[in-house]
């Protein structure tokens, strides 16, 4: 008899929830983290001693509330902070925008930048409640192909809808609806997260969609902090895994998936352990997985050929930072204000988006970078000594192709861009940051094993994503090799910490495995 029914590879949050889901049902599984902790992308690290830093995700409300639910992941510690504003923009006009999960608070701010667009808000959040009711169910649910959803749902609406959504881009959209370009700017740095394109850039309504999915406390479309920091999710996710009789073993890096006659029949560690089992899911990304995991016949070479072609240019770095004080912006002098207790974007125009992603395009770090950023310590005491602060930028572009230096030389040169860059809106920035480390596209590959270091595990544009992901033909978690399944955000509904991934691969093993050997 196996070792185990199932033996998962990386131990991030999607591993963590197929393990507990697997557990849950009955089966013997065992998760094996390369690291010596488990959370993969959505851990909490201290860097400076008292200091909590959301190393890699930082905000949180894409999970899934049904895994929430089934896994109990609140009594484990899993709690989520609803942040206002949602986004806070400064201008350099000295005006400022701010977005709140409240319609009506959030017309009173558009109000000042155009009535009309104030007017139009609601009904543009509603247009997004629409979309959301079509994409949600589709999320827990093996992918279908874009084709197959258009014709699902037939009718000139949601063929209208369809169209927005995978065809265009997010500029085209947001120019339909408004007229006021510091609003578009502010709604457009969604559709452009973590992805090597631009607002113009076809597709990205898509990737707007994707960050509208977060629901916390039952509110739609909103994001807030976990509470303790990202961490706390996966430990909450590892907890509950643990209390359904999975075994998880960490510093246990997988070398290869173990094939006989076209079946997995378990894996090989670096040590040289083996463990067999009835199955294997790989949290890991699908070039991992297919390139560096199997061996080379183990897949027809039509396979390995799509896998090669999978999109994953990292496009993003993390700039962590322990404060002693607080930013403080013209536009909003008021310090401590209520505009530090959420996201502050940094992107003053769509044209300003666009340009950034001109040098990222071309493989320079954009000379005035977009940056998203989230000071948790405000609402959230437990993340850093009294009257100090932690503060996480997400910073875009930082091509992981660096073209004028090597990531590892190039932090420094990138920080100064970074605070000259925040300090055009907060002038006392360099004064208030008293450490900072540099998360680089290639760190992020090196650590988590996300090739190209894209924080999706392979971009979420709508050419791989449904039955696209992560290659056309094998989207539905299954791989040419009997008994090998993809469990991670390389797999339908892609990246973010949505719990679905793992959620849906889970189904798809419990459905195969009576027909595995044993
Ligand atoms: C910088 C950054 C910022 C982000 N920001 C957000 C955000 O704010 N909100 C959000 O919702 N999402 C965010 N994301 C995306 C989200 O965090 C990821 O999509 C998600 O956490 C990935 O989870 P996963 O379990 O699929 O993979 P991972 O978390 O990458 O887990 C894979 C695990 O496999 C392990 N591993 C790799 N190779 C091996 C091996 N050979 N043997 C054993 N183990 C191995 C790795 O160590 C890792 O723990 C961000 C991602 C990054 C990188």
């Amino acid at each position: 008899m196996a070792d185990f029914d199932v033996a998962i590879v990386g131990g991030g949050h999607n591993g963590l929830v197929t393990a507990a889901y697997l557990a849950k049902a009955g089966t013997r599984v065992v998760v094996l983290e390369r690291r010596a902790f488990v959370g993969g992308a959505a851990i909490t690290e201290e860097p400076w001693p008292g200091y909590r830093v959301n190393t890699f995700s930082y905000v949180a409300g894409l999970l899934r509330p049904e895994i929430v639910a089934d896994l109990e992941l609140a009594r484990f510690g899993y709690e989520t902070i609803l942040f206002e504003p949602q986004a806070f923009c400064p201008f350099p006009d000295g005006r400022s925008l701010s977005l709140y999960s409240d319609t009506q608070r959030s017309q009173k701010e558009i109000a000042k930048f155009s009535a009309r667009d104030a007017r139009a808000y609601p009904k543009y959040e509603e247009y997004w409640d629409g979309v959301l009711a079509l994409i949600q169910p589709l999320l827990l649910a093996p992918p279908a192909s874009l084709g197959e959803l258009a014709a699902a749902f037939p009718g000139p609406e949601v063929e209208a809808l369809v169209r927005n959504l995978f065809l265009r881009s997010a500029q085209d959209l947001l120019d339909e609806w408004f007229e006021s370009d510091e609003l578009k700017a502010v709604l457009a740095t969604n559709a452009v997260i973590g992805e090597m394109v631009g607002p113009r850039t076809p597709g990205t309504a898509y990737v707007l969609a994707h960050h509208n999915i977060g629901t916390i406390d039952g509110r739609r479309r909103v994001w807030g902090f976990a509470k303790g920091g990202m961490g706390r999710i996966t430990e909450a996710m590892a907890a509950a895994a643990h209390h359904f009789g999975a075994r998880i073993w960490t510093s246990a890096s997988v070398r290869a998936v173990n094939v006989r006659d076209g079946v997995a029949t378990g894996v090989t560690l670096e040590n040289g352990e083996f463990i067999e089992s009835r199955a294997v899911a790989s949290s890991v990304d699908a070039q991992h997985t297919y390139l560096e995991l199997l061996p080379r016949d183990a897949v027809p070479p039509e396979v390995v050929r799509d896998v090669q072609r999978i999109r994953s240019r990292g496009a993003a770095l993390k700039f962590n930072a322990r404060l002693d004080g607080l930013p403080k912006f013209p536009a909003a002098p008021k310090t401590p204000g209520p505009h530090h207790a959420g996201a502050i974007e940094i992107c003053p125009s769509t044209e300003y988006l666009e340009r950034a992603f001109d040098d990222g395009k071309y493989g320079r770090f954009s000379s005035r970078p977009f940056l998203d950023c989230e000071i948790q310590s405000v609402a959230d005491r437990s993340m850093a000594p009294k009257g100090h602060h932690v503060m996480t930028c997400f910073v875009q572009y930082a091509p992981y192709d660096l073209q004028e230096s090597s990531w590892d030389d190039f932090k420094p040169e990138a920080a100064e861009r970074i605070l000259d860059t925040y300090a055009e809106f907060a002038p006392n920035i360099r004064k208030v940051v008293k450490e900072w480390q540099i998360v680089s596209p290639l760190d992020i590959e090196r650590t988590l094993g996300m090739t190209g270091g894209n924080i999706f595990q392979g971009s979420i544009t709508p050419d791989q994503i449904f039955g696209y992901r992560p290659i056309v033909g094998w989207a539905r978690y299954r791989t040419p090799v009997q008994g090998l399944y993809l469990c991670g955000s390389a797999a339908h509904p892609g990246g973010g910490v949505t719990g679905a991934p793992g959620h849906n691969a889970a189904q798809a093993i419990l459905e195969d495995l009576p027909s595995l050997p044993r």
